[in-house]
């Protein structure tokens, strides 16, 4: 039986995420941003969560992270990395650990960057991945503790990752990234379209996540160094992919 996902919105644009193995009855949270919104997901779905997988030590994906082991008696894996900053954690991973849930495997990728032990967790069967504040939909995660070659380096990973692969986010942020990526990809006839169903989705109120892998390739800047007419309009047709991947994150910086 394949895993049930339940996404949700917490704090203001953070994402909830519940993974539930149906086989073994085992759900894992992927980062615990707001205690009663993560409540009334178990709710709402009748599951009983059995570990929280944590991507990094930001206090909006860690702050419900003590009263949920204290209410539910969880497991909290995070990245050994940042063990000392994620509380109550019980289990580090890194690079190539693998967590079981139920029969299901889920593979941990390191993904540094937006903090220097950023991880995120891959299920290689059902093809999700939860790229917390590394990937975004159109976006990638802000530099604050690593310099732009490490984070062009994790986002290669998540990249060869396979294209239908369905992406899960730390926040919902893709209508101001579509704006952003608009004006470093401006011809790009994919960015257009998705542009507008974006403005769409969000008039309406509805999220604009999970997305894929494929369609991040085809529309997300922050993965396509390579693209002649992004190197063309950015005047960089020489430079190195780090250098335009740096470029266009230093422009959203300021955008
Ligand atoms: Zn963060
Ligand atoms: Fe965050």
């Amino acid at each position: 039986m394949p895993v049930e996902i339940e996404q949700f919105i917490c704090r203001s644009d953070n994402f909830g995420v519940l993974v539930h193995d149906p086989s073994s009855g085992q759900t894992a949270i992927i980062d615990a941003p707001e205690e009663a919104a993560i409540l009334a997901a178990l709710k709402r779905t009748g599951w009983t969560p059995t570990m929280i997988l944590t991507t990094h030590h930001h206090l909006d994906h860690v702050e419900a992270n003590l009263a949920l082991k204290d209410r539910f008696k969880l497991k909290i894996v995070g990245p050994e990395a940042e063990k000392a900053r994620i509380p109550g954690i019980d289990q580090t991973v890194r690079q190539g650990s693998v967590v079981q849930l139920g029969a299901e495997r889920i593979e941990v990728i390191e993904t540094p960057g937006h903090t220097a032990g950023h991880v995120s967790y891959h299920l290689p069967a059902p093809k999700v991945a939860f790229t917390a504040d590394t990937l975004f939909a159109l976006g990638c995660g802000r530099l604050f503790e690593c310099k732009p070659p490490v984070m062009h380096e994790s986002l290669k990973k998540l990249a060869a990752l396979p294209a239908d692969t369905v992406v899960y986010c730390g926040h919902e942020y893709t209508l101001a990234n579509a704006r952003f990526a608009l004006t470093v990809d401006p011809t790009n006839s994919a960015l257009k379209e998705r542009a507008a169903r974006i403005e769409a989705l969000r008039a309406a109120d509805k999220p604009t996540l999970p997305t894929t892998i494929g369609e991040e390739l085809s529309t997300n800047p922050f993965l396509r160094w390579h693209d002649p007419a992004i190197r063309k309009h950015l005047g960089m047709e020489k430079a190195s992919d780090v250098e335009v991947f740096a470029e266009i994150r230093k422009r959203k910086d300021n955008f």
